[in-house]
């Protein structure tokens, strides 16, 4: 048979395969299943950003090829947001690149600056593409345990000497996924700090900075000084937007390495559909009230959610940002796969199993809030029974 490189052996393991399977059979029996297992919005994409797709694919222009670089209408909407937002100014020439969806610029860059054997400091629990992009680069992740006695921060001072000499990139995300923590600005000082003296690249994911609650208001990694020699930024219309299948993203920051990412990404791919782009123009630069509304909604969940959990004597506090709760499994006697198979076995509930997003997430589930708050408050009902 077929033997698969060593780069596609080494990638983790999906966990999640038998969740999957025991949720497919599950519907196709006919059962209620609550899904509260997909960080993908429940609600649409706002009219008037679907407006502005019909009518860019009515022009023939949008058809052909797109510019690797993206359109330069684009790349200024994106420059105009970050200033207003963050107070960060960004050259759209040579600091902005369109992505298609920030998973692909993520899981890309990595090719741009490893070599065989080079180590990526990649937190764990995390969003997969850190170690899989790492490993097929040919790098090795090394793993920064997020726990909970430190804020779910990584604790940089315990990376070893012989690791940090072979590092050559960091990848932090906050507000965070799964653990849904949150940082200040201090936190991110201390990065830019650490970055210069290990000469290592920072790699920011912001993909959740506009849901968050209660006033609080997620920084950019490129506010802190100094930032912008060691760091890329990616940011995603995906959540803020409700666009995840559009996809749509961008990487931003320092110019050498947007311009060595964009270099491999003209070898792999042609650009984003254009009609996609103009799109993006009308989200970013259009009326922005949904954005409110679509934490108000969130929130409303979450406390339904958090109550009900506590409740039932779990103990879980409220997240400040993005639309994850991240649980410890109530009962000590079970994993957090077996403790999630339980769930939909019994209950017909979907969650997902901490170990998922790496062997520092064991112990833990995560639940996302993009069902009703009807469906939560049935998905309580059934927890009781447990
Ligand atoms: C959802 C998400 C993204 C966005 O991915 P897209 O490819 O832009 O849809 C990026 N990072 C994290 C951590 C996410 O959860």
């Amino acid at each position: 048979m077929f033997k698969v490189s060593k780069k596609l052996n080494t990638l983790p393991p999906y966990l999640f395969l038998e969740i999957d399977k025991a949720k497919r059979k599950a519907r196709q029996e006919g059962r209620d299943i609550i899904d509260l297992g997909i960080g993908d919005p429940d609600q649409p994409t706002p009219s008037h950003i679907i407006e502005a797709l019909y009518k860019a694919a009515q022009d023939p222009a949008t058809h052909r090829y797109a510019l690797d670089q993206g359109m330069l209408v684009l790349r200024q909407a994106i420059a105009d947001w970050y200033k207003n937002r963050f107070n960060v100014a960004l050259n759209p020439d040579t600091e902005i690149l369109p992505l298609i969806g920030s998973k692909e610029g993520i899981a890309h860059f990595p090719l741009a600056f490893l070599n065989e054997g080079d180590y990526s400091l990649v937190p764990d629990p995390c969003y997969p593409p850190y170690k899989g992009g790492t490993i097929l680069a040919g790098g090795r992740p090394y793993l920064m345990a997020l726990r909970e006695s430190n804020g779910f921060l990584p604790d940089l001072d315990k990376i070893p000497r012989t690791i940090l000499k072979k590092a050559k990139l960091l990848f932090i995300n906050y507000p965070n996924n799964p653990t849904a923590a949150v940082v200040e600005k201090d936190f991110y000082k201390k990065v830019v700090n650490f970055a210069k003296k290990h000469k290592l690249i920072v790699i920011s994911d912001l993909a959740y900075s506009e849901m968050s609650y209660e006033g609080f208001r997620p920084p950019s990694f490129l506010e802190v000084e100094g930032a912008k020699d060691v760091a890329v930024e990616f940011h995603s219309l995906s959540k803020t937007y409700n666009m995840t299948g559009w996809r749509l993203g961008w990487a931003c920051g320092n110019s050498d390495l947007v311009n060595a990412l964009a270099k491999v990404k003209s070898n792999i791919d042609s650009g984003i559909f254009s009609a996609v782009q103009l799109a993006g123009v009308a989200a970013l630069t259009g009326p922005q009230e949904h954005i409110k509304n679509m934490c108000k909604l969130y929130q409303e969940r979450r406390d339904v959610l958090i109550s009900g959990l506590n409740s039932l004597g779990w103990q879980v506090s409220k997240p400040k940002a993005t639309f994850y709760v991240w649980i410890k499994v109530p009962d000590k006697k079970y994993n957090s796969l077996k403790f999630a198979a339980l769930l939909l076995e019994k209950l017909d509930i979907v969650v997902t199993p901490g170990v998922g997003f790496g062997r520092y997430g064991e112990g833990y589930l995560r639940m996302a809030l993009t069902v009703s708050t009807e469906r939560i408050k049935e998905a309580i009902g059934r927890l009781k029974k447990l």
